[in-house]
């Protein structure tokens, strides 16, 4: 509270008189009131007040009877504004503890979110959004209070924060992003080894198993691929009865024909046999090296008729065919047993009654083809 009139101050030294003291007195009363005046910070309407008394002091202080009025307006001037700073800082409380309220609620939703990792960008960019316009309003709030320095550093105090929680927030989310990123990556990446490493070991796996299937001499289906169709097509003859011949082949005196020309030449008529026959059977039929010289013609959908005429054309065309070894001709004829696959037949008793038929080839003088029946 001011306490003002006391006017008995002596600043002027030695010994004055009662006018000087008088003048004296009056300029230093007006000093301090105008001092007083200028220092206080004042709400709009309180200022306009102040230019009043301002003039009231520079016009009428210096007659006695208006010095105390003036003297009064100044202390009523000085009381008013203790009230309204009294009335701001009220209103402040009031919006400091609102603000602070709010602000919490947002580091509180900060924090949880941050522990709950949520999981997609764009609610973590939905996060950083609210937060931002948040700290905004808040920004443009201080910035209206801007005098009261506690609410200032408060409230900083507190953006600081939301803006730390934020970052290390999307710190945390980026990183965990790259993470699965990478692990994915990784994934992928493995998954398409394996794949193509399994697609290789297939590849390989087929060719191996087409190399165990053929006869690397001629290039025929050998014994084991010969094995392997003959057991379904005796099961297909059970199911639908078919017409499946099956023609076994034996080249003729071909122990004459390695002793006279050498191993090599009857690897030559191996292939020739071999050629002979693959370009002029249909793809269905199967010609197959089952042994040394020996091979077997498989013909589905085909009556015993039918293969001995087809088979007796190949024999012919084999006999026909002008071999010749170190520019001297070299006859190379065959021997063919046929039998058709019956109902009751497996694959062992199919290829005994083809084999009884060749023999009685052989036996009634090589080169021909013979139908097996009972009584060979
Ligand atoms: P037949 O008219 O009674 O069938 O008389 P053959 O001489 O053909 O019969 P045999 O079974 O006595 O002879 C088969 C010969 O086939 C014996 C073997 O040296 C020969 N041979 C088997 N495999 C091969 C081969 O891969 N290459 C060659 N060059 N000869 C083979
Ligand atoms: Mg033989
Ligand atoms: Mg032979």
């Amino acid at each position: 509270i001011v306490h003002v009139g006391d006017t008995n101050n002596d600043e002027s030294g030695g010994s004055p008189t009662n006018s000087q003291v008088n003048n004296n007195s009056t300029d230093y009363l007006k000093n301090v009131l105008t001092e007083m005046l200028d220092n206080l910070a004042l709400s709009q309407d309180i200022q306009k007040q102040r230019q009043a008394v301002y003039k009231d002091l520079d016009s009428a202080i210096d007659e006695d009877h208006q010095r105390k009025v003036v003297v009064d307006d100044v202390s009523e001037l000085i009381n008013r504004n203790i009230e309204t700073i009294q009335k701001e800082k009220e209103e402040l409380q009031v919006f400091i503890r609102k603000t602070t309220g709010q602000l919490e609620e947002i580091e509180e939703y900060v924090r949880k979110s941050r522990q709950d990792r949520i999981d997609t960008v764009s609610e973590s960019s939905m996060l950083k959004d609210s937060v931002e316009a948040n700290v905004d309003i808040i920004q443009s709030t201080v910035g209206d209070a801007e005098e009261i320095n506690q609410l200032k550093s408060d409230v900083q105090d507190h953006l600081k924060e939301i803006r730390k929680s934020v970052e290390e927030y999307q710190t945390a989310e980026t990183e965990r992003e790259n993470m699965s990123k990478q692990g994915y990556a990784h994934i992928i990446g493995e998954l398409a080894r394996t794949q193509k490493e399994t697609l290789m070991l297939k590849e390989q796996l087929h060719e191996s198993k087409q190399k165990m299937l053929r006869d690397p001499l001629t290039g025929l289906p050998n014994r084991m691929a010969f094995d392997e169709r003959i057991a379904l097509e005796i099961n297909r003859c059970k199911r639908n009865n078919e017409n499946i011949c099956i023609a076994m082949w034996d080249i003729d005196h071909f122990k004459k024909v390695n002793d006279t020309y050498g191993h090599d030449a009857g690897d030559r008529v191996l292939k020739l046999l071999a050629k002979i026959i693959q370009t002029r059977v249909r793809t269905v039929d199967m010609f197959s090296r089952i042994g040394g010289e020996e091979f077997v013609l498989l013909m589905p959908d085909t009556s015993l008729d039918n293969a001995l005429s087809l088979n007796d054309q190949l024999r012919d065309s084999l006999a026909n065919s002008g071999f010749h070894y170190d520019g001297a001709p070299c006859p190379i004829t065959a021997s063919v047993g046929i039998a058709r696959i019956e109902e009751y037949d497996n694959s062992e008793s199919v290829m005994r009654k083809a084999d009884e038929a060749l023999y009685k080839s052989k036996r009634e003088g090589r080169n021909r083809c013979t139908i097996y029946t009972p009584e060979v």
